[in-house]
């Protein structure tokens, strides 16, 4: 495979993106005192071995041009054409996102990045740009480290699971998790290290001895090794395992990869024939891959010094698919014949056309269990929904036609009493104006402000209407803004009878609302109170009416 420095010799785009950026971020510093230039070189080199175009290269090296030095996205197309700019767009709108630990909103803002990167690329430059930055965490701030490792763990390393990419989940996970949990971490090391360094020299000594036996079966093969568990998932498993390492058995697993699917099966015969298979540990995964895609043997045998250890079997392909996912299929299925990136847009919405767009589809299926999440990876995966964000990065999931009003309430129901104004993406809006998913919304609040009842026009969700209702009827308009306070004033036509007007006034009363004045010409009765909300005087006036000798009875704001 090329390295970044002979793509860069080659590709006129990719080295034009070099010399740029290298220009842009120089005299930047990062928080470790490197040259800031370090970063965007490091995330290009990852999408160079995950096997990505010279588009996608150029992007992670421009990728926080526009954020971190005085270009303009405008720029960069200038300069750079529309796909570029495109994914370094998509890049910088996804680093405005933020998960800050809300346990209820992560599958939200899983998805969210997923609908505002619009190109599986965009994820793909993102990705690198972590990775990098978990490598250089060490630099940052304590407070900081943990919301960015939170943030790694929590969305981009399932995002890269759920994308095939299993050795980069693994590893951005196994960057986080210090970070997350000092103490495991800590234990986990001084209690695997010496387990990990016997299980791979018993690994060392196995190898050859499965080498000969499946020449000898005449299996083609390309090579056996072994892999080390991921401290972190190691972590997981051993929570299950009542943090027995004894019963983990892939601490240290040994994988053979070899020439063909058929290759696959043949070697699993010949170590189920030298290594008795332990019972119930034999998967499958070439005839059921895993949801991610993954596809590859387990079985767990009997080795020698009858020591249980695990197997993998898988060709090259499978591998590089395991770890490279999503990367992978593309690396292996280069797009071809397509001119510009609007076309081949088109082509990653087209699953005839390709055969890993199905599995992309299978895996988007996978990543929610509701029908909500859809079509293409391209639009349209919430048709009913929009994604709107607070200035601090967090995710407001909304009805479409939802407004500035429906997001306060979102976020809490006091914002959304006190809510005087708004702003989208930095602009004044008014609070009726209909919200876009990827809007910004800033809610301005005033203490002495209250719902308005012209709100129930306009908003969209239960949420909101259910606490506008609640707060007019509970607190009054006095409570929020004593100019619209008025005077409620009742009109009775009644037959004259002894105690009636006693009756009348006892109803008002046991309703705690205040009589002011009652001035009675009969047959007429006039009344007046202090103010209610228009619910409340309705429900009144439906009492008085009920009482017998009442011909006639309305109600009107004074
Ligand atoms: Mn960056």
């Amino acid at each position: 495979m090329a390295t970044l420095n002979e793509i860069v010799r080659k590709s006129d785009l990719v080295r034009r993106a070099y010399d740029f950026a290298k220009k842009a971020h120089a005299g930047q510093k990062r928080k470790n005192g490197e040259p800031y230039f370090n970063h965007p070189l490091a995330a290009a080199e990852s999408i160079v071995e995950w096997g990505l175009d010279d588009p996608t290269i150029a992007a992670a090296l421009l990728h926080d041009t526009v954020e971190d030095t005085s270009f303009t996205i405008q720029d960069l197309r200038n300069e750079f054409g529309e796909e570029v700019s495109f994914l370094v767009d998509g890049v910088t709108k996804i680093g405005k996102v933020k998960y800050r630990g809300i346990e209820a909103k992560v599958e939200n803002l899983r998805k969210f990045i997923l609908y505002l990167s619009q190109d599986i690329r965009v994820i793909l430059v993102k990705l690198a740009d972590r990775l990098n930055n978990m490598k250089t965490l060490y630099a940052l701030h304590p407070s900081k480290q943990k919301r960015v490792a939170l943030e790694t763990m929590e969305i981009y390393a399932p995002l890269a699971y759920r994308l095939g990419m299993q050795k980069l989940s693994g590893e951005l996970e196994d960057l986080a998790f210090p970070y997350l949990y000092p103490q495991e971490h800590k234990w986990l090391i001084e209690n695997v290290k010496e387990r990990f360094e016997e299980r791979e020299r018993y690994s060392r000594r196995v190898q050859p001895i499965l080498e000969e036996e499946l020449r000898k079966d005449g299996v083609e093969m390309t090579k056996i090794d072994s892999r080390a568990k991921r401290y972190t998932s190691l972590y997981k498993k051993l929570l299950r395992y009542d943090m027995n390492i004894e019963s983990i058995y892939d601490l240290v697993a040994m994988r053979v990869i070899v020439k063909s699917l058929e290759d696959c099966y043949a070697a699993l015969g010949t170590i189920h024939k030298i290594w008795p298979p332990v019972p119930h540990r034999f998967k499958d995964y070439i005839a059921l891959p895993k949801p991610n895609g993954y596809r590859s043997l387990h079985t767990t045998v009997f080795g020698p010094e009858n020591k249980i250890t695990e197997i993998q079997i898988k060709t090259q392909q499978m591998h590089d698919e395991a770890e490279n996912g999503i990367a992978a299929h593309f690396a292996y299925q280069q797009i071809k014949n397509t001119k510009n990136y609007l076309e081949r847009n088109v082509a990653f919405a087209d699953r005839k056309e390709l055969g890993w767009i199905q599995q992309l589809r299978n895996w988007q299926k996978n990543f929610t269990n509701s029908e909500e999440f859809v079509q293409s990876l391209k639009i349209d995966f919430f048709k009913d929904r929009i994604l709107t964000l607070t200035p601090q990065g967090e995710v407001i999931d909304l009805p479409v036609g939802a407004t500035p009003v429906d997001f306060a309430y979102q976020i809490h129901t006091d914002i959304g009493n006190h809510c005087s104004g708004a702003k989208v993406n930095g602009k004044i809006a008014a609070l009726e104006h209909p919200l876009k998913s990827g809007d910004m919304v800033e809610i301005m609040t005033q203490k002495n402000k209250g719902p308005s009842e012209a709100w129930l026009n306009f908003v969209h969700t239960g949420n909101a209407r259910n606490h506008i209702r609640a707060a007019l009827r509970h607190s009054g308009p006095s409570m929020f803004n004593k100019k619209e306070l008025r005077t409620l004033e009742f009109k009775f036509t009644i037959s004259d009878r002894v105690g009636l007007l006693s009756e009348l006034t006892g109803v008002i009363s046991r309703s705690h609302v205040n009589i002011q004045t009652v001035n009675a010409k009969l047959p007429s009765v006039k009344i007046t109170c202090g103010a209610l909300p228009k619910e409340k005087a309705e429900k009144l006036l439906a009492k008085l009416k009920k009482i017998k000798e009442i011909r006639e009875a309305s109600y009107r704001f004074v």
